[in-house]
């Protein structure tokens, strides 16, 4: 029989880092970290030390934590992830907290996701205006079945879920606020293929157009789904900023703004849709 204290040694010696051992192990005992150094000559038992040895060698390809522990943490709440989805990031975190100060005394808002994945950003706006009417798409089926699946686990039934590339399922509809984290590393950034990133789905990361193909659509046909005086905020990257602005005021947005993230990087982007009457 091995010991905790052994089990984390040996994730060590395959060259697993101590911190990725330890949330494997605890997750699989279903206890906290300090468990593990509380009770360090504990014994585990044989099905538990198999199924940690099988999550060390995803880990030790490259497989991002999450995807092993099938869920991450986003808002304070445990959010499913599989391969089919992004795992969501922090940095999206940080323009939620800013929109929902923006848009404290709202009682009623119309709201649309655009490439919703996990479900995470839906969800959490959901968690925090349960009156809102949410509605999130995505392109992806299998990352819907994800979505909704954290809906019914988070109890979170009032967000409408649609199969829609982008707008495309959306004809007639209007929002009061439209959100989006698209894809938008261009092709020919290496970082994609690194890391944790080679395991995320490519559609969710990757665009065209120097990484802008998505984000301009997103913004260009915004104006035909946003109530007048109704917002838009797109995630972007920190090097996208004055690309992804000039987009927008091509569009005829006004008041727009960029946003830096936590790590004070320009992050998020948003512009008013100032018109009563809408384009055709
Ligand atoms: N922020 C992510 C990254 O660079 C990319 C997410 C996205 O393309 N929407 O790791």
């Amino acid at each position: 029989m091995m010991t905790i204290q052994q089990l984390l040694a040996f994730a060590l010696s395959q060259g697993i880092n101590a911190l990725d051992a330890e949330v494997l192990l605890a997750h699989l005992l279903e206890k906290n970290r300090a468990y593990l150094y509380t009770w360090p000559d504990a014994t585990v038992r044989p099905n538990i030390v198999a199924h940690y040895q099988n999550d060390l060698n995803r880990r030790a390809v490259g497989e991002p934590i999450a995807y092993i522990l099938g869920y991450k943490e986003f808002w304070s709440m445990p959010i499913a992830v599989t391969s089919d989805t992004l795992i969501p990031r922090a940095d999206t975190e940080c323009w939620i907290q800013w929109l929902l100060e923006r848009f404290a005394d709202k009682q009623a808002l119309r709201v649309l996701e655009l490439g919703t994945g996990s479900g995470a950003i839906a969800l959490a706006l959901a968690h925090e205006k349960p009156q809102w009417a949410i509605c999130a798409v995505d392109c992806s089926e299998a990352a819907l079945v994800v979505a909704m699946q954290n809906a019914k686990t988070l109890g979170c039934p009032q967000i409408e879920w649609l199969h829609s590339d982008w707008y495309q399922a959306l004809s007639g509809r209007v929002f009061d606020l439209i959100v989006a984290n698209p894809p938008y590393i261009a092709e020919d950034e290496p970082h994609w293929k690194e890391g944790d990133l080679r395991f995320e789905p490519k559609t969710a990361l990757v665009a065209a157009g120097n990484g802008l193909k998505d984000l301009r659509h997103i913004i260009q046909r915004a104006p035909h789904y946003l109530a007048s005086s109704g917002l838009l905020l797109v995630e972007h990257g920190y090097l996208q900023g004055s690309a992804v602005t000039a987009v927008f005021n091509a569009a005829g947005f006004k008041a727009i703004q960029t946003y830096s993230d936590y790590g004070r990087r320009p992050r998020w982007t948003v512009g008013d849709w100032g018109f009563v009457d809408r384009p055709n």
